[in-house]
């Protein structure tokens, strides 16, 4: 049994489609679950709704009507016939949607966002699922939501792997016996079953909990790069292709920000020992990237950025050490916001934090704790991290930026440039 992720850039559109089509046609050797993300860039564009919603501006309909076009584009490239059931099920998603804005405008964004943003995988998958039907692929489309169950953290949804075990063995199991399964990424439920989202990019990890509880051969996620490379090949012209990580490696890039893989992907893989391929939806032929238990040889200096970062520093009003207690108070305070630190240090009375620059979350850590601390932000900030470093990379990279922050371990050097 094997699990495929296909990212939004591999369905934008009728062409995208017919690939991951023959994608599953060619290489599913036996029973198959497919998880897919929202077509192209229909995610930011359900954003711009949710915004739109909560702001009142009339803008709402409008947009959705332009992702509704853009769907309906698709769909007349790939299906002949124009009375196809594709277009009933597609409106009763947007028929949903548009109940949803008509709603008296509700206090909890979180919420709101979840049922509006959460359209674009329930629309990518009816699309695929039709179109390989069609194609002679028999298969069933499921509602991942009836099977992966969360909290009501919404954008952020923690899952009830217990619940969630239970439901992937009890439905899950027998439909893979007669045919593949097609389901979205990125959602899951409440046990009110209300919907939730995973956070952005979260496809990949809804692909790890399917294949860890069903304990599948491997997993792989589909690209438009040719696999794991040693940066992001849009910064570095010269990043090359790794063939083979360990789980170590890939979760120590991620956790930096590479964004090739969803962060929390690794975690259930590694629980396993059930290896990732990262392999490219252009050319499916290549190996491309094996995550697994072996790393190769020698790894050439990974690099990963991660932009618009901001420095908060904290220094204790009363001029109390940074001991174990502060330290204590601040950490909840980042925990109770659900807010990651991307890199930290501390001096007597000081401690600095590196976050991504959510004003939302900082406003929340600053509330809860500004009575004992004064408050710095400086913003506009690069965090690079380079593994694997050697003292003639970190030159070239860092060239004539001004690190405020450095950091050097064994493996990893990392610096927060201005
Ligand atoms: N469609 C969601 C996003 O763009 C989830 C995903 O693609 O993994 O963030």
């Amino acid at each position: 049994m094997k699990v495929f992720k296909f990212g939004g850039a591999s369905v934008k559109d009728a062409d995208g489609m017919r690939n991951v089509a023959s994608i599953i046609e060619k290489y599913n050797d036996g029973k198959l679950l497919v998880v897919v993300s929202a077509l192209g860039k229909t995610t930011n564009a359900l954003e711009d709704v949710v915004k739109a919603y909560i702001s009142n501006n009339g803008e709402a309909k409008i947009l959705i009507e332009k992702i509704k076009q853009s769907h309906f584009d698709i769909c007349k490239d790939l299906f002949e016939d124009k009375n196809h059931p594709v277009y009933d099920q597609l409106n009763n998603f947007f028929v949903e949607m548009e109940w949803q804005i008509e709603e008296e405008r509700m206090e909890e964004y979180n919420y709101v966002y979840d049922q509006i943003v959460s359209v674009g995988e329930l629309l990518s998958t009816t699309v695929l699922s039709h179109y390989i039907n069609e194609i002679g692929i028999k298969n069933t489309w499921l509602d991942v939501r009836d099977v992966i169950k969360t909290d009501d953290t919404y954008r952020e949804g923690n899952v009830n792997w217990l619940k969630t075990t239970e439901l992937i063995q009890e439905k899950v199991l027998s439909i893979l016996e007669n045919s593949i399964v097609i389901t979205q990424g990125f959602l899951g439920s409440t046990p009110e079953n209300c919907t939730t989202t995973l956070g952005r990019e979260g496809s990949d990890y809804t692909a790890a909990i399917f294949t860890n509880i069903l304990n599948a051969e491997n997993q792989t996620i589909w690209k438009d790069v040719p696999g794991v490379l040693s940066g992001d090949p849009r910064k570095f012209t010269d990043a090359v292709l790794l063939e083979e990580i360990s789980y170590l490696e890939a979760v120590e890039m991620t956790f930096y920000g590479a964004s090739v893989i969803h962060p929390k992907t690794i975690k259930p893989l590694q629980n396993k020992g059930i290896p990732l391929l990262v392999k490219s939806f252009i050319h499916p032929e290549n190996k491309g990237t094996i995550v697994g238990t072996k790393n190769s040889a020698s790894l050439p200096p990974i690099r990963v950025v991660k932009e618009d970062q901001c420095l908060l520093t904290f220094h204790t009003k009363n001029f109390s050490f940074i001991a174990e207690e502060v330290i204590s108070d601040l950490l909840s305070a980042f925990a109770a916001a659900n807010f990651k630190m991307n890199m930290m240090q501390n001096g007597a009375i000081s401690f600095q934090a590196c976050v991504d620059n959510i004003p939302e979350k900082i406003a929340k850590v600053k509330k809860a704790i500004e009575h004992e601390f004064d408050i710095d932000q400086k913003e506009n900030l690069t965090l690079l991290t380079i593994r694997h470093y050697n003292e003639e990379v970190i030159a070239s990279h860092k060239m004539n930026k001004k690190a405020i922050i450095e950091q050097k371990r064994h493996t990893t050097w990392q610096g927060l440039l201005e």
